[in-house]
């Protein structure tokens, strides 16, 4: 399996540190406000990769950490006259559910900056020790990169390449103007903890370095974010762990292209900027997953409100294709010798597979996965439309599975829009009125509708037929008509 390295600037294989498993690490949000799309596209990809990583058959630790000590939240919470620390239990609710929302899967362990102040303390003080940072007068702690022979390692600018190139912020304590922040000593009203050096609160570098060391172990197999990290932030984490344990912090550093809107750095100026969500408020989940995943991690994404409409409109053709697939298996079973049409479909689902995986192997190639998936909703498609009433159970069923999986390595979830625990109870009071059912089973129910429904139109008795179709869908549902007989399945 290859993974681009930022830090080598090439795909390397996949060798994991310890055999059959991977510890990673995404740098989290800072939680001063809802997350934006941008974020929103970062966190995606590498839900994608994890769960790509499982699914091959790794045991993947995924950590992630809530920034919730920094100036923006200070700033926030004196802006809305509340705590920094209200502000930032509110916006971490705020993304974790937006992440539920977005099928993000949970990290396994979700630190806090404010809660690893004695990590980040031990850290500080070995670094001082080891002679690679300085306390001022002030009370701020520095690390000194000119101390570091390494520094500029991973995003690969010399010292005196940045010089030449950037304005940094000027700072009379600090001895080189390059030197960071590892502590920062407490203003008046900011939130604080006691340390060696005074009062003050950690450094955002120091926080994940620290997370890591003490929840990983370090060097890590993988290290991911956005890729305006790369500096200075994860140079600077990367700095402070080479020099604190002498060991790299990551094996490989991942990083995310930019999200654009409409081709144009999204900003609150430009009135181009989007939370998360807004959109999801607007728009399916999925529909923003799959638009997300048609490009490469590593390539600048495209976003635009046109594109998603389009999106919509695909994932329903992978939607109703399994829904089909099902309905093929539970309308006509058969069981019996399998015909060439079969063995087709079932040659495709196993190439479909291979694809996706070959396509997922190459750096995790979420728009070849993608493709793979969809050359099967087209082979199935075909399938269903020429076998008709002839289909076979086991092939049927084994198409939608291997769809189902597939999708869901996507983290698109196509049980949603099957089975019976997907149809509202009220669909027996419902059949009780319309169709004389005396049973209790929702599935049963939508049967004996579908079948009353069918019997009123062979009648022409269109005003019965209507009078299910409108109680039907006043339940939330839609009545689709397919080749293969009428069925019910949610309004998208
Ligand atoms: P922040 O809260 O600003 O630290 O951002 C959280 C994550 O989102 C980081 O990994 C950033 O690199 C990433 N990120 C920020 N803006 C964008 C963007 N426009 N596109 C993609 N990722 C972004
Ligand atoms: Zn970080």
């Amino acid at each position: 399996m290859l993974v681009y390295n930022s830090q080598t600037h090439k795909k390397e294989e996949l060798v994991p540190i310890e055999p059959g498993k991977i510890r990673m690490y995404v740098c989290g949000p800072t939680v001063y406000d809802q997350i934006h799309i941008g974020n929103a596209r970062t966190f995606l990809a590498f839900d994608v990769i994890r769960r790509y990583l499982m699914y091959k058959g790794y045991q993947v630790t995924f950590a992630q950490n809530l920034t919730d000590v920094d100036d923006k939240i200070i700033n926030r919470a004196n802006e809305t006259g509340r705590s920094a620390a209200e502000v930032a239990e509110e916006c971490s609710a705020a993304f974790i559910e937006q992440m539920h929302r977005f099928g993000v899967l949970d990290p396994d362990i979700r630190p806090r900056a404010t809660h690893e102040i004695e990590a980040m303390q031990a850290m500080i003080s070995l670094l001082i020790e080891r002679g690679v940072a300085y306390p001022v007068p002030s009370g701020d702690v520095y690390f000194s990169v000119r101390s570091d022979h390494n520094y500029g390692i991973l995003s690969g600018r010399s010292l005196d390449q940045m010089r030449a190139g950037e304005r940094v912020e000027v700072n009379d304590e600090k001895r080189d103007p390059f030197d960071f922040a590892l502590w920062k000593a407490a203003k008046p009203g900011e939130p604080s903890w006691p340390s060696p050096w005074g009062d003050g609160r950690p450094g955002w570098h120091t926080e994940c370095c620290a997370m890591i060391h003490r929840y990983l172990g370090t060097p890590i197999d993988i290290h991911g974010g956005g890729a305006d990290l790369i500096f200075p932030h994860h140079e600077n984490e990367t700095a402070q762990a080479m020099c604190a344990w002498d060991a790299a912090l990551a094996n490989t550093w991942m990083h995310t292209g930019m999200l654009r809107v409409d081709g144009e750095k999204m900003s609150k100026s430009l009135g181009n900027f989007y939370t998360l969500k807004e959109v999801l408020d607007k728009y399916p989940a999925d529909a923003v997953r799959l638009l997300m995943l048609q490009t490469h991690y590593r390539a600048p994404l495209d976003f635009s409100f046109e594109r998603l409409e389009g999106v919509a409109g695909t994932l329903e053709r992978l939607e109703s294709c399994v829904r089909n697939l099902r309905w093929a298996a539970e309308r006509s079973p058969q069981d019996g010798e399998l015909n060439d049409a079969d063995r087709t479909l079932g040659a495709q689902i196993d190439a479909a597979r291979e694809e996706f995986c070959r396509q997922m192997d190459d750096d995790f190639n979420t728009a070849g996965g993608l493709a793979a998936i969809f050359s099967l909703v087209t082979a199935a498609n075909t399938y269903l439309a020429d076998a008709a009433d002839d289909t076979s159970t086991a092939v049927s069923l084994r198409a939608a599975d291997m769809l189902a999986e597939l999708a869901d390595v996507m983290g698109i979830n196509l049980s949603r829009s099957t089975g019976e625990g997907d149809l509202p109870a009220g669909l027996v009071d419902l059949a009780r009125d319309q169709a004389g059912y005396e049973g209790s089973s929702a599935a049963e129910a939508a049967e004996a509708l579908l079948a009353a429904r069918q019997a009123a139109r062979a009648e022409k008795n269109w005003g019965v037929a209507d009078a299910i179709r409108d109680g039907i869908t006043a339940l939330g549902l839609v009545v689709e008509d397919t080749a293969a007989g009428a069925r019910l399945h949610r309004k998208e």
